[in-house]
């Protein structure tokens, strides 16, 4: 018997980054009525080109990916509202969300929500990510580092671990410390892995062209193709933490293998969760999710064996 077919959505997905659009598809295509909510700016959106995209053999924009996502989701009927869902709290054996100033009523809920980068405070440095000056994840774009001047901006020990990390592509790798002294701990790592260290603040940048950067500090002028920032990320967990789902000390959620939260009806996929931060990863959790979402509500249906 066919579902039904009403304007109410059954499900909501916070979020249309590469999670939240790959779900919407994947739950359209469940024949779930969904409603999309668009924070706006995806993280994704910031992506120059990735080159590591399955699929994609001579890469593709952040735009690009969003803009096709977008595309097939709407395609199986998913409805994208532009909007940042203000509240969320369980009702029943649902949820009721606050959006653009009404509230829902649905059965399930993705949080597909994701992470804020800490950008250095370096002058113009949106449209330095934008043009690959300044990166941000070394695993989605190292491969393009390989043999170039690489600096890396930390504010602690993750700094040495990208600075590690980065060694194997290439031989000259500066890491600048402009956090405190003491939140450097691995400091005899780099020592051994052949990494310059720097330490205090950046007085000057200049970010030339695409190729030959320039940074200044202590009257020295030191010149690098290229600069990772590793100064973490924020994940947009607020509506988690007011359901009291689980969360870790850095904010991100846990779910368990299905994407379930411990909130029954609470999903989550992507940089919002505790794992890899990379749209293969995000598409693959969003696929989990929307698929145990269909089976919970096919099963509270009466639709299952
Ligand atoms: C410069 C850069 C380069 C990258 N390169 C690559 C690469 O080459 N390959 C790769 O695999 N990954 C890459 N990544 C990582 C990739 O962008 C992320 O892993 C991916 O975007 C995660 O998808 P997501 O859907 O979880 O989150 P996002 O893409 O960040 O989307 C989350 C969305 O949720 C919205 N949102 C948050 N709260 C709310 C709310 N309350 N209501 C409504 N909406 C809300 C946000 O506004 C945002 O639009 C790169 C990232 C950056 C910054």
């Amino acid at each position: 018997m066919a579902q039904p077919m009403t304007h109410e959505p059954e499900v909501l997905v916070v979020g249309a980054g590469p999670a939240g659009l790959t779900a919407a598809t994947y739950l359209g295509r469940f024949r779930r009525r969904v409603l999309v909510a668009d924070g706006g700016a995806p993280r994704a959106c910031w992506i120059p080109v990735s080159h590591n995209m399955p699929g994609f053999p001579r890469g593709i924009t952040g735009d690009a990916i969003l803009a096709r996502m977008r595309d097939q989701a709407v395609e199986y009927d998913a409805v994208i509202e532009p909007g940042r869902v203000e509240a969320l709290a369980r009702d029943g054996d649902g949820f009721v969300a606050r959006l653009n100033g009404r509230d829902i009523r649905i059965r399930a809920v993705l949080l597909a929500t994701g992470v804020v980068d800490h950008h250095p405070d370096l002058p113009g440095v949106q449209d330095a990510v934008k043009r690959s000056l300044v990166r941000i994840c070394p695993i989605c774009d190292a491969y393009e580092a390989i043999d170039k001047r690489v600096a890396i901006i930390g504010k602690d020990d993750l700094g040495v671990r990208e600075a590690a990390f980065m060694r194997t592509y290439t031989d000259q790798v500066t890491l600048i410390h402009i956090g405190p002294a003491e939140a450097l701990t691995e400091r005899a790592a780099l020592d051994r892995l052949g990494v310059t260290l720097v330490e205090g603040s950046i007085d000057d940048v200049e970010l030339q062209d695409d190729y030959v950067r320039a940074l200044c500090w202590g009257g020295q002028v030191h010149a690098f193709d290229m600069i990772y920032s590793a100064l973490g990320t924020t994940p947009n967990a607020e509506l988690a933490e007011a359901l009291r789902a689980e969360t870790t000390d850095d904010d991100l959620m846990k779910t368990d293998a299905h994407q379930a939260t411990r909130i029954p009806g609470l999903y989550a996929a992507g940089d919002v969760v505790l794992g890899l931060n990379q749209i293969a990863v995000a598409t693959a959790e969003a696929a989990l999710a929307a698929t145990a979402i269909h089976n919970r509500l096919r099963e509270q249906d009466g639709w299952t064996v």
